[in-house]
């Protein structure tokens, strides 16, 4: 494989020795995991250290570690290869656009990985029963989840290499929080028949709840003596005249659970929430400004389709970039911003580095 005579293209996310060999070769080791295959037999895998050199490099290699001189091997490592369809003949339901009632999921569509698999097996399994059923196709947006992220780059840009899905991909990562995903999720999931109603009725209670206590904050006032020495004991500068609840929260040292039982008057505003609500209240009014702020960043991003990249750019020269950009960008020099957001495996936060290199 590595060789050239099979040509497919690799997975970029677990390469061979060989592929790391040969792509990292400035660095000069390399960490290896023994993991042992179970409790009653010798046999260990060796994880950092697939392969598909001839089986006498392998061997060899193996005994070349240090540790490994009397290794003895089981099996040689093997390569696989397999064949795909472009996802760009979906439709976001993940059915076939040429076959009617035909749903594809995982490898098929180009991805690699357990939960890529997982996720889209979900995704064509519901909505090959809405099908069945006459129903509204189940499409998630980028905005409301990852697996959104997920089946809309592979639909609207394809893959021509194994696809993995980051949280680098996804624009709005403030709002795709583990956090909050039983806020975004559960009432899909209960329209759909499978979150019971039990679930979601506590889902709707802690939903009111945050923005009971959203307000609470936002009107209770908190005069400085009851309150510096708190800030004291958590190195926080003190405030001089009374300030609101909602602002004092935003301080990084501070966390509403903790500010809650230094301030009584508080603790008791707050008696009646459950203790994951206060935590969800507080991290939406924490995240305000962020999530506020990446709104604007999608917007100016969408603005600035049309601005030219310099034919001599130099993507080598900005290493906040990831090798797979640096390499996709170099190889592809796109024109204009919105055709480098376009080339499958550059990430919104990719096209914010070069906003900010071009002088945006
Ligand atoms: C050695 C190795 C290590 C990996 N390690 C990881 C890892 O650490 N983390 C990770 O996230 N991913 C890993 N992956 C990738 C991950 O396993 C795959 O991406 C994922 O399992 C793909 O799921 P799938 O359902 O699309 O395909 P598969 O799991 O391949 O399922 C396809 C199924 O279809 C069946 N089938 C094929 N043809 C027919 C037919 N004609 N009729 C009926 N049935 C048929 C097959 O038998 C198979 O059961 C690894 C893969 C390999 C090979």
């Amino acid at each position: 494989m590595f060789a050239g005579r099979i040509d497919g293209v690799g997975p970029r996310y677990c390469p061979s020795i060989e592929d790391k060999i040969n792509r990292f070769a400035e660095r000069d080791r390399h960490q290896l995991f023994i993991e042992p295959e179970g409790w009653n037999t010798v046999e260990i895998y060796v994880n950092g250290f697939s392969t598909s050199l001839p089986e006498e490099v392998q061997y060899e290699a193996l005994r070349n570690i240090v540790g490994f001189e009397n290794v003895k091997m089981f099996r040689p490592g093997y390569a696989i290869e397999y064949d795909f369809f472009p996802p760009t003949q979906l439709n976001y339901t993940l059915e076939t656009k040429q076959v009617q009632n035909l749903f594809f999921a995982g490898q098929i569509n180009g991805t690699t990985g357990y939960e890529e698999a997982a996720c889209q097996g979900l995704m064509a399994g519901i909505n090959a029963h809405q099908k069945t059923r006459k129903l509204e196709p189940v499409i998630l947006k980028r905005s409301d989840a990852y697996i959104g992220v997920l089946i809309d780059d592979l639909i609207s840009k394809g893959t021509n290499e194994p696809y993995r899905m980051f949280t680098s991909r996804a624009e709005f990562r403030t709002l795709l929080r583990q956090d909050n995903a039983d806020l975004r999720l559960t009432e899909l999931s209960y329209r759909l028949g499978l979150a019971s109603q039990e679930r979601m009725e506590k889902v709707q209670a802690k939903k009111t709840g945050v923005e009971k206590i959203k307000q609470v904050l936002k009107d209770f006032s908190v005069e400085p003596e009851e309150i510096n020495s708190y800030f004291l004991s958590v190195n926080s500068s003190p405030i001089t005249e009374k300030q609101k609840a909602q602002k004092i929260l935003l301080r990084p040292d501070v966390e509403l659970d903790e500010f809650a039982d230094a301030l009584p008057r508080l603790r008791e505003a707050l008696a009646e929430f459950a203790k994951d609500t206060i935590e969800q209240a507080s991290i939406q009014v924490k995240y305000d400004t962020y999530i506020q702020k990446e709104k604007d960043l999608v917007q100016r991003m969408s603005q600035l389709e049309n601005l030219e990249i310099p034919e001599t750019f130099d993507y080598q020269k900005i290493s906040s970039l990831g090798n797979e950009a640096r390499e996709k960008l170099t190889k592809i020099k796109p024109r204009t911003l919105g055709q480098a957001s376009r080339i499958s495996g550059i990430n919104p936060s990719d096209v914010q580095i070069l906003m900010v290199f071009m002088g945006r």
